[in-house]
């Protein structure tokens, strides 16, 4: 892939899974990466070894909980990057599994604030700056559950729902400034996050024609398609990495 030194990107959740392997593939390409998330360990962990490789990149303290925590985190990755974001992962998510009826309204705030609210805020302040600047991409992260209904994930799923409509409303939005807004779509996938879940992920996975649980790497490489260049003529696209869960 065609280096990318010079662009800035914002990965939120970058500390753990998926960001992680996200904010490194961006490194490798020369991207200066800003991974924000709230446990300060992982963070320096992520940056210290994306530069022991020589690449570039921030770390940001944050705790994704509403529009001015949202309007912060963006306001310290212009400034990190010298006045420009040109990639944003709206990666940072939670995922509590369980019964409608077992969910407290704290729950359902939680899970909306992440997953829903802090996306929204950081496309409010960053699409129209990368519009300034002429361009730039935003990459969404959603879930298969998305996509059906599945029992015990009502609340994630619906939340994740809402990123993939606005995906597309955010891609006739701002796509006509040159700013590119896409989803990737994952199954099963071995992280930190979903290690609590011990074999029902690999049941989970058993499910899809790849039958395996995805790394977080493979993940990443789409994420990493869409957030460049590569993918110049993709707008408002949710791109399924699920083992082809979604598809059968
Ligand atoms: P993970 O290992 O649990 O990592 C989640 C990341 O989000 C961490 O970096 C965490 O950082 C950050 N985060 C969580 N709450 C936050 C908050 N309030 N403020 C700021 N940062 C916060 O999760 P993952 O498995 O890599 O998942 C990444 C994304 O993929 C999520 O959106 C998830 O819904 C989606 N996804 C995952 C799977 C899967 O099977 N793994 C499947 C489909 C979709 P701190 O802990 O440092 O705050």
């Amino acid at each position: 892939m065609a280096n990318q030194t010079g662009k800035t990107a914002l990965i939120t959740g970058g500390t753990s899974g998926i960001g992680r392997a996200a904010a490194k593939q961006l490194a490798e390409l020369g991207v200066h990466v800003v991974v924000a998330g709230r446990s300060a360990e992982r963070g320096e962990q992520t940056v210290a070894d994306i530069r022991s490789a020589g690449g570039k990149a921030d770390f940001v303290q944050t705790d994704l909980q509403d529009a001015s925590s949202a309007r912060e985190l963006a306001k310290k990755a212009v400034e990190l990057g010298n006045g420009r974001v040109d990639i944003l992962v709206n990666n940072a998510g939670i995922f509590p599994f369980g019964a409608t009826h077992d969910m407290s309204e704290d729950d359902f705030e939680r899970v909306y604030a992440v997953n829903v609210k802090a996306p929204y805020f950081l496309v409010a302040e960053l699409a129209p700056r990368m519009a300034e600047h002429g361009g730039g991409a935003i990459v969404n992260v959603t879930t298969m559950v998305a996509d059906y209904g599945a029992a015990g994930m009502s609340l994630y799923g619906s939340s994740k729902a809402a990123l993939t409509l606005l995906t597309k409303a955010w891609a006739a939005e701002y796509g006509p400034s040159g700013v590119r807004v896409n989803a990737v779509s994952p199954g099963p996938t071995r992280t930190e996050g979903t290690d609590v879940m011990g074999e029902g992920l690999d049941q989970l996975a058993a499910q899809a024609p790849a039958g395996r649980p995805a790394s977080a790497d493979e993940i990443a490489e789409a994420i990493v398609f869409l957030a460049t260049d590569r993918s110049s003529f993709i707008y408002g696209a949710t791109l399924p990495v699920d083992g082809g869960r979604t598809a059968v």
